[in-house]
């Protein structure tokens, strides 16, 4: 866990400057960031967020208050030893230009000592862990494409397999279908790798779809929220955080329910090459068609068949909901269905029936209530401190990690 304790830094406060206060950039900070978790920060430009990550590993020094990493004072360690258990990954990646990729990414390790051999073969796994092709690793930084170079930065920094990682915008200069892709990566990545992650950017989106608990900090370096991303979603503290947080939370919380067992109505299907008169013979304006493994394909217009079904005539709108999903990937593909029936697959992918929003919006009325007795990691963490005047975090337990409100449903509907 790494915790801040009344953490502020304040700029241009040295003796011989302008004899002014100096600017605040990160006020008075209590945070507990839980191990084997995604803590993200989140706020706009110049709230402080880079001079908070970089507080932790000592690239600056705060003013005052104290970071701790499992309960060891930062400040009181060695700087080269606390930098070894974490790794760090800034937006560009900030990759060595005249190095190679698999060079890049053993730099670290064979600079503790690793042999030559050892971290090799440590870093070709890494590679193909974040998703590149091994073939990458004989290239140089430029001959990559930035979303690979954020990559190989990801690869990097977990070279030295640290338990922490503190991540400034790393995804934030690809375009926004690479940084998808980067964002679901690293996703599974974690899912397997549970480090005890603190993530920055400016994109409340991102920061709901990464973070087990999201900070709001607003500029002057004040922390606003901390939340699940559900509850940020849902019961934004004050004006500014529900600005931030933007449009649309309502429905956007939704993508954090996952969707309760709901009945689906069969649904009759045809397979491509139907006859137009069996597609007509179904009786309804909308038919679905599946593929021989039972996947939906798309519907398709029974009055458009003149002779057969044919991969032109399917509607390509409709998304597909998962039986392991969430609310919100059930109602989207409800309303996206020209039929108005929502199609539900499970998790192969083969078609379990359909829904219509009607049945739907009952199952998300039917939660406000639990959702509404979920806890706040904010006042938990003050409660807690309140009661712990003197710690001793030598014989503290181990860290259990956080307890989520609701399950992290998997990845959304997908588009057909
Ligand atoms: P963010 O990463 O959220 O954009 P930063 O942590 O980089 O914000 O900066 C927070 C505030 O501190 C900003 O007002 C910025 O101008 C100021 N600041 C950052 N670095 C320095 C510095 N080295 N000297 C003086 N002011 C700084
Ligand atoms: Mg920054």
């Amino acid at each position: 866990m790494i915790r801040f304790e009344g953490v502020t830094k304040r700029y241009g406060d040295s003796s011989g400057g302008s004899g002014g206060p100096g600017s605040v950039a990160v006020d008075d900070l209590t945070l507990e960031a839980p191990t084997g978790r995604i803590t993200v920060l989140v706020g706009p430009s110049g709230c402080g967020k880079t001079t908070t990550l970089r507080m932790v590993n000592r690239m600056i020094t705060p003013t005052s208050g104290t970071i701790s990493i499992d309960g060891r004072d930062t400040s009181t360690l060695d700087v080269a030893e606390l930098r070894r258990g974490i790794g760090y990954v800034i937006q560009h990646a900030g990759l060595f230009p005249h190095r190679t990729v698999l060079d890049n990414v053993t730099t670290v390790p064979r600079l503790l000592g690793t042999g030559k051999a050892a971290a090799r073969s440590r870093a070709m796994e890494l590679i193909e862990r974040v998703g590149l092709d091994p073939a990458m690793a004989s290239r140089y930084p430029a001959q990559l494409s930035g979303g690979q170079q954020q990559r190989v930065g990801v690869a990097r920094a977990l070279a030295a397999d640290p338990p922490v990682m503190l991540m400034d915008e790393p995804f934030s200069a690809v375009d926004p279908v690479v940084r998808e892709q980067l964002q679901n990566e690293f996703l599974r990545l974690q899912s397997e790798l549970g480090k005890t992650i603190l993530f920055v950017t400016h994109d409340i989106d991102e920061a709901v779809k990464l973070g087990d608990q999201v900070a709001v900090l607003r500029v002057g370096g004040v922390l606003a929220q901390l939340d699940s991303p559900a509850r940020l979603l849902a019961d934004p503290v004050d004006d500014f955080v529900a600005g931030f947080v933007g449009r649309d939370r309502g429905y956007r919380a939704l993508g954090f329910a996952a969707a309760p067992e709901l009945t689906l109505a069969d649904e009759p299907t045809v397979r491509l090459g139907a006859r137009a008169d069996d597609v007509r013979a179904v009786g309804t304006p909308w038919v679905l068609c599946v593929d021989d493994a039972g996947e939906p394909l798309g519907w398709v217009r029974a009055a458009a068949v003149e002779t057969e079904v044919t991969r032109t005539l399917l509607h390509r709108g409709g998304t597909v909901a998962s039986t392991s999903g969430s609310l919100r990937a059930l109602l989207d593909a409800a309303l996206s269905s020209p039929s108005g029936r929502g199609v539900v697959a499970d998790d192969d992918g083969r078609l379990v029936g359909t829904i219509r929003a009607a049945e739907v919006i009952p199952a998300i009325e039917a939660r406000r209530d639990q959702a509404a007795s979920a806890e706040r990691p904010t006042e938990r963490l003050a409660e807690r401190l309140a009661e712990r005047p003197a710690e001793r975090p030598a014989e503290r337990p181990a860290e259990r990690p956080t307890e989520r409100p609701t399950e992290r449903p998997a990845e959304g509907a997908t588009t057909r």
